[in-house]
């Protein structure tokens, strides 16, 4: 496989921007080689600049629920730009968007929203701690909430304790109110309790999926929901990345739980910057202008973004079994991945999740960030270069999630299956 092209584009990126890329899980670090220079997009497949081609499991991470280049996704946009690109003002668009998701999801009356995922969530805690009046927030090791300074926190095994931060540049005294518990450990969050009466809330991905797939038990959520309301704590729940993605009304859809507040991301936005937070009416109502919590966006509710989101989700409303179809693919591509894994004596673990799907190099089941550090990332970095050789883009981390689109369909999981095959018997 020639990656000339890209291997010369990323020397030139890497003059003009750090590390040579726009978000650091791009860099290609953990699995070696140059990140791929990409032109062009068409339904299941990229096209790098060195004319090569892949089935696309990345999917811009997670928002291309549809592949690349829908046709309506694309006539939506295209339709929205020809009426102008940003007037910050209302449009008609935000308010049907908006219904859309308050139908589909009980805890959510009132939604408003942003630009992407971290700001959602950056919201959503600032209202939480203005409602409550409290100031502590718990959050789970492994588990992102985007990038703002108060949850750049997951390091420190085991015990809880108040977080450190993860980067330089946050000042230890913006996350000494992020307190750390184990995912799927409910006693960890107890003891968080214990330690302060100053809780706003807990942040939760229900389905984890920034350390490689890891779903939540239904008696953990169960048993958060109760110590919230015991505590006069809130629980957000963190659908930036299984909004849309896990089922319709993402992972909410999927436990009996339901969370005070939710925020969304990636396919919301259906390829396009978009963020959201909603909840029930009395917290969402605290928010600026109507309440005293300060929160807002130049582009917000950017009529093009909007647009495409819109695009996505009637699309994926019109068809009622399009996650169960989804997700049988997904696990068509995970059994293979298992099959595979045994008759080569390679320990694999998987999930499924709807339109998700995760493996680990790891001999034992991972229920938190500590068993799936246990995974063999060197042999993930083989695995990872083998596939992209046989045409098929994989996240480039043993810690990312996987994600099947519409476009994807069993011929080409079939073929994935085979490259599988051919590229785990050689590693
Ligand atoms: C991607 C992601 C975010 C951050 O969203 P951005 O749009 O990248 O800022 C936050 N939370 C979860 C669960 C995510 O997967």
């Amino acid at each position: 496989m020639e990656v000339k092209n890209s291997e010369v584009a990323f020397s030139e990126a890497s003059k003009v921007i750090p590390g040579g890329v726009d978000s650091p899980v791009r860099a290609f670090k953990s699995v070696g080689g140059t990140p791929l220079f990409i032109e062009k997009g068409r339904g299941a497949y990229i096209y790098d600049i060195d004319g090569n081609s892949y089935v696309d499991f990345v999917q811009s991470w997670g928002p291309l629920i549809f592949g690349h280049c829908d046709k309506e996704i694309e006539e939506a946009v295209i339709c929205a730009a020809k009426n102008g690109l940003s007037f910050g003002a209302p449009t008609l668009l935000e308010t049907k968007l908006a219904g859309k998701i308050v139908e589909l999801f009980d805890s959510i009356d009132k939604i408003r929203f942003v630009s992407s995922g971290t700001e959602a969530v950056m919201s959503a805690i600032r209202l939480a701690r203005g409602y409550t009046n409290k100031d502590d927030i718990i959050k789970f090791e492994g588990c992102y909430h985007g990038h703002s300074d108060s949850l750049l926190v997951q390091a420190g095994s085991g015990a809880v304790t108040f977080g450190t931060p993860s980067s330089p540049g946050v000042p230890a005294d913006f996350t000494q109110h992020t307190l750390l518990a184990k995912y799927n450990d409910l006693e960890s969050v107890k003891r968080c309790f214990e330690s302060s009466n100053n809780i706003a809330c807990i942040i939760i991905e229900p389905i984890a999926g920034n350390m490689g797939l890891v779903p939540a038990d239904e008696e953990f959520l169960v048993g958060l929901r109760e110590l919230c309301d015991k505590n006069g704590a809130l629980l957000i729940f963190d659908e930036v990345m299984s909004g849309f993605r896990a089922s319709k009304s993402g992972a909410q859809g999927l436990t009996n739980v339901k969370p005070d507040l939710v925020t969304f991301g990636k396919v919301i936005g259906g390829g396009m910057p978009v963020g959201a937070f909603g909840g029930k009416e009395d917290i969402m109502d605290k928010l600026s202008p109507d309440g005293p919590v300060y929160q807002a966006g130049t582009l917000s509710g950017n009529p093009v973004a909007m647009s495409a989101g819109l695009a996505s989700l009637e699309k994926i409303l019109r068809d009622e079994s399009f996650f169960e179809k989804l997700e049988e693919r997904a696990k068509m591509l995970m059994e293979g991945f298992e099959e595979t894994s045994r008759e080569c004596s390679i320990p694999i673990q998987t999930n499924v999740r709807g339109s998700m799907f995760g493996f680990f190099f790891n001999e034992r089941e991972v229920k938190n960030f500590d068993d799936a550090l246990k995974s063999d990332t060197k042999l993930f970095a083989k695995f990872h270069q083998g596939m992209l050789k046989e045409g098929f883009y994989f996240a480039c981390s043993q810690f990312e999630t996987g994600f099947i689109c519409e476009p994807i369909n069993e011929i080409m999981i079939d073929a994935c299956i085979n490259a599988v095959k051919k590229t785990m018997s050689k590693i």
